[in-house]
């Protein structure tokens, strides 16, 4: 069971890049935590080896927009993933989605490129895309951009945290996609700022966290605010009887998609690493960050305070590293989500509301610094890395 993830004498504290110790104590032992850590362990052997999808379609042959098809070939898309797979061809058809399926499936594409196709033809058309979180609007925004590249296709981001002037000005000018959190989209819709006239398409992303968030009555008084006729594309991770309720409301004859062996989670080794009395977890960190393989790791904290304070010290240590957590602005966190991604950084400290909906490739490393309040939050976190059937590696502290 409880293991050593490092053995005793490896804490030689041989610093790499570090600066010497900065002597803080104040990164508190946590207790009262109630999952049991044997939760928090899986080993190699264990661990799936996802057999290569086999896709019915390719997107070299899709019967779609020359441009479209070319920006998608472009971003190295050749076989679709399953729910892609599955869900583009029936979309195009003009049938509503439902997509049962993890972070990492590569839905954004799956509801992307029909969307995209449709407004091609029908440029006055426009979609409504609403997720829980800022970082993920802005990474589906991203997407878009390069799936519509050399087309008249574009789009405004609404979210909370940054100033609504320049959302309200943007709205103003024609716009075929809107891409927002709920509470703002909602602001923007009752002071009249974003009209809903003409969006034929409604992508609803990871509708079990806008649950989780509080977002459930938001969503609903969202939907019923776009005209109908329209197409609905609703995605999530888990099936609760509020969210299946919300569906059968809104859905017509749905094409029901249901992903479950493409969660990375078995991809993922899983561990713990135990924290002996009278050590510091900041010194096991920095013993385990300076190892062969941690390359691009992010860790996760508790709070904003102890997320900063890790932050801090590692960067006092020499490290490369960057933090996002509730305490920093929109933009603040974007940057060092960014300087994340480009490897800029390759350490990256962050709470888990910051944290959620992030899609950086390539994670080798996930650190739970502090334990997760809830066995979701831990599969969040570790799902981070392990990401489009990438191996990876998830470590738990231990006290
Ligand atoms: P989800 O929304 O399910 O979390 P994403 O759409 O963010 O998943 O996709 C996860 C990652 O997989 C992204 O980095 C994306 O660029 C990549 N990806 C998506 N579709 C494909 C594909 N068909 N081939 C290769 N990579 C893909
Ligand atoms: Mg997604």
């Amino acid at each position: 069971m409880g293991q050593y993830y490092n053995s005793q004498k490896s804490r030689g504290f041989s610093r790499g890049g570090g600066r010497g110790r900065g002597g803080r104590s104040n990164y508190g032992r946590f207790s009262g935590n109630t999952i049991h850590e044997s939760f928090f362990i899986k080993k190699a052997d264990e661990i799936i080896e996802e057999e290569a999808y086999v896709s019915e379609m390719k997107f070299e042959t899709l019967d779609i927009n020359a441009v479209l098809k070319q920006n998608i070939l472009k971003k190295g898309y050749t076989n679709p993933t399953p729910i892609q797979d599955k869900a583009i061809i029936p979309a195009l058809q003009g049938k509503d989605v439902v997509g049962v399926a993890k972070t990492g499936s590569g839905k954004t594409a799956a509801f992307l490129i029909p969307i995209i196709n449709k407004i091609l033809a029908n440029p006055s058309e426009k979609a409504l895309i609403i997720v829980p979180t800022r970082e993920l609007a802005v990474q589906i925004s991203v997407e878009l951009k390069s799936l519509a590249q050399g087309t008249s296709i574009n789009s405004v981001v609404c979210i909370g945290g940054t100033g609504l002037g320049p959302q309200i000005k943007s709205l103003r000018y024609p716009h075929n996609f809107i891409i927002a959190t709920p509470g703002r989209i909602k602001d923007l819709i009752e002071r009249r700022a974003a009209s809903m006239q003409n969006v034929k398409y409604v992508v609803l992303d990871e509708v079990d966290r806008m649950f989780d968030m509080g977002f459930g009555k938001d969503v609903a008084f969202l939907v019923d605010k776009v005209p109908t006729p329209r197409q609905n594309f609703f995605f999530s991770a888990t099936l609760s009887s509020n969210i299946e309720q919300l569906f059968a409301k809104y859905l017509v004859n749905p094409i029901k998609i249901d992903i479950k062996t493409t969660d990375g989670i078995n991809t993922i080794e899983q561990d713990i690493v135990r924290i002996p009395k009278a050590v510091k977890k900041i010194d096991i960190l920095h013993d385990l960050l300076i190892k062969e393989g941690f390359n691009k790791v992010l860790v996760f904290g508790r709070t904003k305070h102890g997320v900063k304070d890790t932050h801090q010290e590692l960067v006092n240590r020499g490290f490369k590293a960057d933090s996002i957590h509730g305490n920093k602005t929109q933009a603040q966190r974007q940057k060092s989500l960014n300087a994340f991604k480009e490897n800029k950084v390759n350490i990256l400290v962050a709470t888990d509301v910051a944290a959620r909906g992030i899609d950086v490739m390539d994670i080798t490393h996930v650190i739970n610094f502090d334990i997760p309040a809830t066995k979701e939050d831990y599969t969040h976190r570790i799902g981070r890395t392990g990401r489009a059937n990438k191996k990876g590696t998830a470590l738990t502290f231990v006290e």
